[in-house]
């Protein structure tokens, strides 16, 4: 998608109408072209009024949210790797919700293309690393079977509207101080349909589509994270009157996983250990996503320090290969010491020439500060 319409106006996915004005209010007072007329100002007051006219319409912010972009001729691409499928035309969405297009002649159709729907899937860290295949229940509208989606019982069909003899509208003389009008309106009758259904078919009382619960097998690709879509063309609801079905967008969720915290594509977990242990070095059993590995803590490792292992997180979601985890060492100072073992640092300090440190005092909280920067550099 080419512009997060949220993150130009600074508020969350979740934001409602208010702060979604409140927001646009602030920034339009400050990028106006009568207080900035920089050029570079000039393109964020645009993108500004594009994202402000799309979220704060219910309509086209749903559109954005399944992925389209409602501002777009073509409505834009779905979430991007839905098998070459195009996504939806922003068109489709303004028919289903309101009718044929403005403007067009004639009756309109009974037939109208679906929604697109939407459903969450939880799966685990490992299943994302790796992809996996899902078996998903899905509640949609599908063709009513017993009229196959013509809406009129069995035996029965359609009629000609005898009220506009099938135009779908009906129009009317009337007098005004320019002289006579003619105007046409959607003939009450049959809707603007042209056709009414004397008997609706009992099974879907006239639209042509009921509700079912089917099960839909999903492939995840590995790679996939928190809030990426997948996109299943087709298998939305089925529209009025047995019209073609909108799309499924399966949204992933990912639970949380007891050890490791994944960031981008990379995993981080902490190990601690004692201060003997981080002095003397050690090997610490891990349970990574590929089985048991053994940490290589060398002599000498220092609290905060991190051992990365290549190409153990998460596998890229395009280009293959894999992220790193990395391991960030804790080390912990020994207490409640018994006599021998305080006897036993005494005389380890002694030798170390330790017994009354000077300390080295630096600006800012190192050990935290490299940590960070350890995390940011992925090391
Ligand atoms: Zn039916
Ligand atoms: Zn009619």
């Amino acid at each position: 998608m080419a512009t997060d319409y949220y993150a130009v106006l600074g508020v969350r996915r979740d934001a409602g109408q208010d702060e979604i004005k409140k927001a646009f209010r602030r920034l339009a007072r400050e990028l106006h072209p009568d207080v900035n007329p920089d050029p570079k100002t000039q393109e964020r007051f645009k993108e500004i009024n594009a994202a402000y006219e799309v979220l704060s319409d219910p309509q086209k912010r749903q559109v954005y949210d399944l992925g389209g972009d409602p501002l777009s001729p073509n409505g834009g691409a779905g979430a991007g790797f839905g098998a070459g499928a195009a996504g939806f035309g922003f068109s489709d969405i303004m028919d289903a919700f309101f009718g044929a297009a403005s403007g067009q002649r004639g009756p309109r159709s009974r037939t109208r293309r679906g929604q697109d729907a939407m459903i969450r899937l939880e799966i685990t860290l490992e299943e994302a690393a790796f992809g996996t295949t899902k078996e998903l229940q899905v509640d949609t509208a599908v063709t009513c079977t017993t009229c196959s989606g013509e809406g009129a019982a069995p035996g029965t069909s359609a009629q000609t509207c005898d009220m506009c003899r099938g135009k779908g509208e009906v129009s009317q003389v009337t007098r005004s101080f320019l002289g006579q009008v003619m105007t046409s309106r959607p003939c009450p009758q049959c809707q603007g349909f042209g056709t009414v259904v004397p008997t609706p078919c009992p099974e879907c009382a006239g639209d042509g589509r009921v509700r079912a619960r089917r099960t839909l097998t999903v492939k995840i690709p590995a790679g996939v994270d928190n809030g990426t879509r997948i996109q299943l063309a087709g298998e939305g609801e089925v529209g009025p009157g047995g019209g073609p079905a909108g799309d499924l967008y399966v949204e992933i969720a990912e639970t949380a996983h007891t050890v490791f915290q994944r960031r981008g594509d990379d995993l981080h977990c902490t190990v601690t250990i004692p201060m003997t242990a981080a002095s003397l070095g050690t090997q610490v059993p891990l349970q990574t996503l590929d089985g048991v590995e053994e940490v290589d803590i060398r002599p000498g490792t220092q609290s905060g320090q991190s051992i990365p292992l290549h190409g153990r997180g998460i596998t890229h979601l395009r280009g293959g290969g894999r992220g790193d985890l990395i391991v960030h060492v804790e080390v912990q100072t020994p207490t409640k010491l018994d006599a021998e073992q305080e006897e036993l640092l005494r005389r380890l300090a002694v030798l170390r020439g330790e017994e009354r440190p000077s300390g080295q005092f630096a600006p800012g909280q190192q050990g935290l500060f490299s940590r960070l920067k350890d995390a940011f550099n992925g090391r």
